[in-house]
């Protein structure tokens, strides 16, 4: 295995385990095959495993093995606090003292705050003290390092990095999102800041695997080295040395084994031109079947009614790709999550931003149509209910 180091130069395993999804049976966690699968990680050198409060049964689940085979003290716990649900500050406590119950631990190595979506929702948090809680937490040794994981642009990602002494935080990215999300750029900002960067979504969610379009499967198939899809996004983040660890959300003894051999055998700038080269052209089969032929670039942007233009693109994409609940839960987190609306609904078809693509996408028509797929009434039921319970 692979380390790299977090900001205090703590050793991370560059693969991390993402708990979110264990087996199931009969409705339940499987949790005799969860331990053989945790604990095959853990004798591997995955040092990292990542949950949060609202997976469901994932604490408490991790907990149980964790200190049923004694190995509490020698890995490290990432987990997430559901600020969302949170209305007074003594409810920061509550959540968290559930969790170190759930967890069976005495403290969290990386807590972070779930799904940040803007500097004006930190700001709520700041306002119900939560500067004060997690310094006498950071103090006592309960928390030892904070972050955020984030679904957004990489604008108001750069934003976010810029509102705190961060010590780490959570992206998604992948060879298909080097240009959404918070993107490379978003990466590379957090970097320089010295802030660790752990990546989630390095399959998209399984779409770089499974369901691949035919002339994507050929490119790898005829390329001069062998590797499978997975190890193929895999060694592209980590060739980057700005990645400090990439989750995987593994569920079969095989795929641990084959993560884990990748990751002990690649190394930071080793990836060729060719593979470079090789793997914009996979992108680019995988983009042909897309909808909308936007590349994330982000020239159209800022809109002034503030609607993110890529980012409801490529959830309209995924509607296509990934299917229609994936395609909502990824627009909802994007324009829905935060104090001002980002919604395609927004756009009052100015052009202004149609003659900055290089695309030359009629980006009035197509927000009409992706607004008519993605805005549904559980969309429009969600964002009330943000607004009433005033949750971002
Ligand atoms: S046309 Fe719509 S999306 Fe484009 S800049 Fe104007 S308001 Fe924004
Ligand atoms: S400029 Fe065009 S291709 Fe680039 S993000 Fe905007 S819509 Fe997409």
């Amino acid at each position: 295995m692979n380390y790299r180091t977090d900001k205090y130069g703590n050793k991370i395993s560059i693969l991390g385990y993402g708990c979110m999804r264990f087996t199931q049976s009969a409705g339940k966690i499987n949790i005799e095959k969860a331990e053989k699968e945790i604990m095959e990680a853990y004798n591997s050198g995955v040092n990292y495993y990542d949950t949060a409060y609202v997976y469901p049964d994932s604490e408490a689940t991790l907990g149980k093995i964790l200190e049923k085979n004694q190995i509490r003290d020698k890995i490290k716990i990432a987990t997430k606090l559901p600020h969302y649900l949170i209305k007074k500050s003594d409810s920061i406590e509550k959540y968290f003292a559930e969790q170190l119950k759930r967890l069976r631990t005495d403290h969290i190595d990386y807590y972070l705050m779930h799904m940040l979506t803007d500097v004006k929702t930190w700001n709520k948090l700041k306002n119900l003290g939560i500067i004060e809680w997690i310094s006498e937490k950071k103090k006592s040794g309960a928390i030892k390092q904070i972050g955020f994981s984030y679904h957004g642009n990489s604008e108001m990602f750069c934003e976010l990095i810029d509102a705190y002494d961060w010590d780490f935080c959570q992206i998604q990215y992948n060879y298909m999102d080097e240009n959404s999300q918070a993107g490379k750029k978003g990466l590379q900002y957090a970097a320089s800041k010295n802030i660790p960067v752990v990546i989630m979504e390095p399959l998209r969610g399984g779409r770089l695997v499974n369901n691949l379009p035919k002339e994507a499967n050929e490119e790898f198939e005829k390329y001069e080295i062998k590797r499978s899809p997975a190890e193929w996004a895999f060694r592209w983040l980590w060739n980057q040395p700005e990645v400090t660890c990439v989750l995987s959300g593994m569920n079969s003894i095989e795929m641990i084994r084959e993560n884990v051999k990748t990751a002990s055998e690649v190394q930071v700038n080793e990836f060729t031109e060719k593979e470079e080269e090789l793997l914009k052209r996979v992108a680019k089969a995988i983009n042909s079947k897309m909808k909308v032929a936007c590349t994330g670039c982000r020239y159209c942007m800022p809109c002034p009614q503030h609607v993110d233009i890529p980012g409801t693109f490529a959830a309209y994409n995924r509607r296509y790709s990934d299917g229609k609940m994936t395609a909502l839960k990824e627009y909802f987190m994007c324009t829905a999550m935060r104090k001002d609306s980002s919604a395609a609904s927004n756009c009052i078809e100015c052009g202004k931003c149609e003659s900055h693509c290089p695309q030359h996408i009629e980006i009035r028509k197509e927000l009409k149509k992706a607004r008519k797929e993605l805005e549904k009434p559980l969309y429009k039921i969600g964002r009330k209910i943000i607004k009433w319970f005033k949750i971002y």
